[in-house]
């Protein structure tokens, strides 16, 4: 027999639960044991031996390894050692274990917001309600589930309110499915069909219910096919797609740069090995192969910081849009406002009153409110058509809105205790598209139904009003008086929310639902404030200085969010406000009209919401937008940057959304925006960085290439030998020196001015002033190498080196100066990089410990090789003249100067990029 087959209660006994109890702790354990924890099987990880031989995938790493050992057993032949070829194979192991740490470190920071972003379950243990990371489920845990939740594991239904279940990643069937707790008698029943079952990972659309978990992780059905849900592909980031892109381009263009050198090697009648290996070198020095993954650790970093922030990125290329967005729509309800709702005002029997004064007359003079009294009625609406839960301390939890019609009941003396005399037995539950909620109350032999919601939604359903006991028909005169109120409120920023009724004689059945909500006596109104975030008004005028622009989403009542809005500071001119039924009259073109000037949308449903992204999203805007309910996930999934609330955001919309804002908080969104352009920044820093440093090697390596005859005449030294980098000095700077500076820049904080210019579109890979200072600042680091290679060329008290002829010594010291103020300019050049515009002397070397960390690491690498006598002897460096080295410290700064000088007359960067 299934579990379908079983009737519930013998479910709960067979896996020794109990409903109202839940597992206790002693079965949980045992349970575990038994059935382990409920996750589908993960593919392996990669051993870190795997991730390290994965180093030498790459083309060019490969080149390089064979052209060492074809070097080395030439050398071997011809009796010259095998140094050269050990010296590369250590550079190459040395890049690979920082490759390797590198990528653990961005594997591990992802790892852990995946874990952040995974779902709970409310689940009853020992009695007590809990929220548990799904993981921890076991069979026989009872769990509760509402609309907006993801099915943690495969549950038996036990009770089902107007439940409704997605299960298209099961059965490929988009329409929801109702279910119920009966059991099923026939056993031939598909997954389709088993209705009174819930399947791991389909969701919950509708309705709530509680239910008893029987399969767990890969024993439940979604397990069985598991292997095709497993999604571990890795998305690239726009950036990262057209670096890999570049990357390309600079592969042709190196090849093109090492065939011109290898033939120029060959008409000065080089060692065509040795000119092999330098044009090889080469390439790996001018291909960017660092550049995709150190944005990958820029962005694992920026990420990491992210969450300390509150939001948690779920998917890499958000971060990106972030940082480029033009506009943010966001929620008003807690994300724009605190969500913490205090009844101000209530309207009944044709006036309205403080609820304070009420107060006072009943709670603190112990009063009872009449019975029979209109006060009564409203009271009694709100607090039974209400899904807020209880405790024993009164602690009240759920939704704001409903917790403080509650707490509007306690105000007035009223207690929970009624609620067991008019128990609920049917309901239509709330959803912002209605506007509405209703429930129906057995009292005696009739049955109330109580409605609360929008004021617009509910006068439309009601043919009457009840005014001091009096049942009356001619609604549309007493209208205006509602209306009037309604809006006195609303001017005032209070959220409004209208109570009606209607008695019944029998219990509605299931085709009298629909019509429920009709025919309804209008009771009253109760106006609650929402005060604004603190911080909102700060972030509003953050974005209006960093040229993004803020609208206002909300289900409120126009009023209410032109109240909110202009206090905020997002809303200036009440006509830039927009309601939903505004909306729905305009067609595409006509809202693509007037959307760029729209700040605040009313009363508006969440279906709106696609249509204003992509109204946006024409005038080419990148648009970050918030949402919570189920029916939102179509419109975080179509905007640039979907952001789901963490707290009281559903699954559903967590699982559509790319940015999940674990406070709720709009100032926490503009924090994200900052942190992305932070990131893009340091991205850009870094492959300035690289870039304009390969730039360098390769304008040195061929002007002394080209000028090589010139040389040779000038200094006595043979043609063939003239070379002014080593193969491993340049891998030495590339695969090691550099690589910890440009991942240094990860950390780098932002500039002041991060938040006061405009969003950058980054539909190119670079602009053009990242372009031109790319170039010059490569051509300074190449021009001032080679002029350190000339100096010491031109040394004149050359040290006596033992089996050195003086032309050799000559060269030798050169080489070492090319490969000294290579490596060290560039150290520096790290500096320069920091802030185009400002001036090193303003801004500053400080800000960053890592990165000094880095150049000092670095820095220590070098002088390592530069007095250690085998790493000497290796790197054939030979101990300079005092004055070598004092020309040597002066050329390192040139690089410096020379940004600084262009910085100053503004040219360093072009149209202000
Ligand atoms: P946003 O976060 O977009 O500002 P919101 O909270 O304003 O959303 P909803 O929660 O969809 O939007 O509420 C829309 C309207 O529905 C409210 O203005 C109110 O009139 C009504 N409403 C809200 N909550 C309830 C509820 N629990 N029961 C009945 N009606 C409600």
């Amino acid at each position: 027999m299934e579990w379908f087959n079983k009737d519930y209660n013998d479910v709960v006994d067979e896996l020794n639960s109990d409903i109202e109890n839940g597992l206790n702790d002693k079965i949980y354990e045992l349970n575990k044991e038994k059935y382990g924890t409920n996750e589908l099987n993960q593919t392996k990880k990669k051993s870190w031996f795997i991730k390290f031989l994965e180093q030498f995938k790459d083309f060019m790493i490969i080149i390089l390894l064979i052209a060492a050992l074809i070097s080395g057993i030439i050398g071997k032949i011809k009796g010259e050692g095998i140094t050269d070829s050990i010296i590369i194979l250590i550079v190459v192991i040395v890049n690979a274990i920082i490759g390797v740490a590198q990528e653990n470190k961005a594997e591990k920071s992802l790892e852990a917001l995946k874990k952040l972003s995974s779902y709970t379950a409310k689940t009853i243990r020992n009695g007590e309600l809990i929220i548990l990371p799904s993981s921890d489920l076991v069979p026989g845990d009872i769990v509760i589930f509402e609309t907006g939740d993801y099915v943690p594991a495969d549950i038996r239904i036990i009770e089902a309110n107007n439940l409704k279940a997605n299960e298209s990643a099961l059965t490929g069937e988009s329409t929801p499915v109702e279910k119920d707790n009966a059991k099923i008698e026939s056993t031939d029943v598909g997954i389709a069909d088993r209705i009174n079952m819930l399947f791991s990972s389909s969701l919950i659309t509708y309705g709530r219910g509680k239910g008893i978990v029987v399969e767990t992780g890969m024993k439940t059905e979604v397990g069985k096919i598991a292997e095709i849900l497993e999604n571990t592909e890795k998305e690239a980031t726009p950036l990262q797609k057209k670096l890999n892109s570049l990357g390309k381009w600079l592969g042709i263009a190196s090849i093109i740069i090492c065939a011109i050198i290898f033939f120029m090697g060959l008409i000065y009648k080089m060692e065509p090995i040795d000119m092999f290996m330098t044009a090889v070198s080469l390439a790996v020095a001018v291909i960017p192969e660092g550049l995709v993954a150190v944005s990958t650790i820029v962005l694992a970093i920026g990420v990491q910081r992210m969450v300390k922030k509150n939001a948690i990125i779920k998917k890499l290329p958000a971060v990106e849009s972030l940082g480029s967005s033009t506009v943010i729509c966001s929620d008003k309800t807690g994300t724009l406002t605190q969500n913490k709702m205090t009844v101000q005002q209530v309207f009944f029997d044709k006036s309205l009153e403080k609820i304070e004064s009420l107060e006072e007359k009943y709670y603190s003079e112990s009063k009872e409110v009449d019975v029979e009294s209109n006060l009564n009625r409203l009271v009694h609406i709100s607090m039974l058509c209400n899904d807020i839960k209880i405790d024993t301390n009164n602690n009240l939890s759920g939704d704001p809105t409903e917790a403080a019609l509650i707490d509007m009941g306690f105000k007035l003396n009223f207690n929970s205790a009624f609620f067991s005399q008019y128990p609920r037995v049917e309901e239509i539950p709330f959803d912002s598209d209605r506007k509405l909620m209703t429930t129906v109350h057995k009292s005696g032999k009739k049955y109330l139904v109580y409605t609360k919601g929008g004021v617009d939604e509910i006068l439309k359903r009601c043919n009457s009003y009840i005014v001091l006991n009096e049942i009356k028909t001619d609604l549309n005169m007493y209208s205006k008086e509602i209306l009037k109120n309604n809006e006195l409120m609303a001017n005032s920023a209070l959220r409004v929310l209208a109570m009606a009724y209607k008695e019944m004689d029998h219990l509605p059945s299931k085709n009298e639902l629909e019509k429920l909500e009709s025919d309804l006596i209008f009771v009253g109104m109760v106006g609650m404030i929402d005060p604004p975030r603190k911080e909102a008004r700060e972030a509003v005028l953050k974005c209006k200085k960093a040229g993004i622009k803020t609208v206002m989403i909300t289900g409120d009542h126009k009023i209410t969010a032109v109240a909110i809005a202009k206090e905020l500071g997002i809303l200036e001119d009440e006509k830039d406000a927009l309601t939903g039924i505004e909306l729905e009259k305009m067609s595409d073109d006509e809202l693509y009209n007037v959307v760029e000037r729209i700040r605040v949308y009313a009363r508006v449903s969440p279906e709106h919401k696609v249509r204003i992204v992509n109204a946006f999203k024409k005038h080419n805007e990148v648009v970050a937008m918030t949402g919570d309910g189920v029916n939102d996930a179509p419109a975080l999934k179509s905007a640039d940057i979907g952001c789901a609330m963490g707290m009281v955001g559903t699954d559903v919309a967590k699982e559509a959304a790319d940015v999940i804002l674990t406070d709720d908080n709009f100032a926490t969104l503009v924090t994200a925006v900052e942190e992305g352009r932070r990131i893009y920044d340091n991205i850009l820093k870094a492959i300035q960085f690289l870039l304009s440093s390969n730039i360098g090697e390769v304008i040195i390596i061929l002007l002394t290439m080209l000028l090589a005859p010139l040389l040779s005449k000038k200094f006595g030294i043979e043609l063939t030998m003239i070379e002014a980098l080593l193969p491993i000095h340049i891998l030495w700077i590339n695969l090691v020196t550099d690589s910890l500076p440009a991942l240094a820049l990860a950390t780098d904080p932002a500039n002041k001015d991060i938040m006061e210019r405009k969003p950058v579109k980054h539909n190119k890979t670079f602009s053009k002033g990242m372009f031109w200072r790319i170039m010059y600042q490569g051509i300074t680091i190449g021009l001032v190498t080679f002029a350190a290679f000339i100096i010491g060329l031109a040394t004149n008290e050359l040290p006596v080196i033992e089996g050195l002829s003086e032309a050799e010594v000559r060269l030798e010291i050169a080489k070492t100066m090319t490969f000294v103020v290579l490596a060290f300019s560039e150290l520096i050049h790290v500096f320069n990089i920091r802030n185009n515009k400002e001036s090193i002397f303003k801004t500053g070397i400080g800000g960053n410990s890592k990165l000094f960390l880095a150049i000092f690491v670095s820095a220590m690498l070098m002088v390592v090789v530069l007095v250690i006598p085998v790493l000497r002897e290796l790197f054939r460096i030979p101990l300079l003249p005092t004055q070598n080295i004092i020309e040597m410290v002066v050329l390192i700064f040139i690089p410096m100067v020379v940004v600084e000088i262009f910085k100053l007359f503004k040219i360093n960067t072009i149209n202000g990029e």
